[in-house]
């Protein structure tokens, strides 16, 4: 058996899988390890502090399954109807346990923002501050999303946000691709009752479930793909930007393509 790792290693390799995640690497893969340097490493350690982080090589690491296939684009909703479409979804949800991460949540977070928008912003699922207050987007990563609205020359008002799943998922983790597929229907809902003109998804998770496969974002960035009869805009997720401000430039630059299809233009400074 291995051992459980002590809480600051555990820390420390889930911040580095979240920015692996964020810049679109999903899939990783443990590799057998030489049973001599393991002894060896084993030896230089002392017999009491030793916490081991070897996994036993016989253990297999479950295969992902496929992405089932995403529900039929609804009929349109009249603008003056969206707001009450979108209740009635809300309803559907009600005080959820389709799937295992209605275990640990606080709230349910739905969405914010305009039922008419022409923009909508996808993210991965609630954190922290987001499960306390039932709202997307309030911590400092969507301190960040609105300085990128606002930059866009919009208000947070007039966007509508979003994520894959709608609640949050134990210390901040990636939601298992059973939980994402469990939740992702009522967002795909969401978007054919708002019918975003644009729609961005915030890092590779949003990408991955929205548009049904696993690719790195690299990959998915700096184009505008087709997502239910909507223009889709892939970019970086406002918390790996606080991670790594130096690619604020190539979101901003994604966020450029949106403004783009959106006939706006940004705000002048003066
Ligand atoms: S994440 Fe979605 S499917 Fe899972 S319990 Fe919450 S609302 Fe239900």
């Amino acid at each position: 058996m291995p051992q459980q790792l002590d809480s600051s290693t555990r820390e420390a390799l889930e911040a580095r899988l979240r920015f692996y995640r964020d810049l679109g690497m999903t899939e990783f893969y443990r590799r057998p390890v030489d049973p001599e340097l393991i002894a060896t490493v084993r030896a230089s350690e002392s017999s009491e502090t030793t916490q081991t982080i070897y996994p036993e090589e016989s253990q297999t690491i479950p295969h992902r399954k496929s992405f089932p296939a995403a529900p039929e684009i609804a009929a349109a909703v009249a603008p003056s109807e969206r707001n009450a479409a979108l209740e009635l979804i809300r309803q559907e949800i009600g005080d959820c346990t389709r799937c295992a991460l209605s275990t640990g949540r606080n709230k349910v977070v739905f969405a914010d923002g305009d039922a008419k928008a022409r923009l909508m912003f996808v993210g991965e699922g609630p954190g922290a501050d987001e499960d306390a207050q039932g709202i997307p987007f309030v911590g400092r990563a969507g301190q960040l999303l609105n300085n990128m609205i606002t930059a866009m020359g919009l208000k947070r008002e007039e966007v509508y946000i979003a994520n894959v799943v709608k609640c949050r998922p134990p210390g901040n983790r990636t939601p298992e691709p059973e939980e994402a597929n469990t939740c992702s229907p009522f967002l795909f809902r969401q978007i054919d009752v708002v019918r975003p003109e644009v729609l961005v998804a915030l890092g590779a998770t949003a990408a991955t479930y929205l548009l049904g496969q696993r690719q790195p974002l690299a990959g998915l960035r700096g184009r505008v793909h087709s997502f239910r009869g909507t223009k889709l805009i892939v970019t970086y997720h406002p918390a790996f930007l606080l991670r790594d401000p130096r690619q604020k430039k190539e979101a901003w630059a994604d966020l450029q393509i949106a403004m783009r299809e959106l006939g706006l233009k940004p705000p002048s400074r003066g």
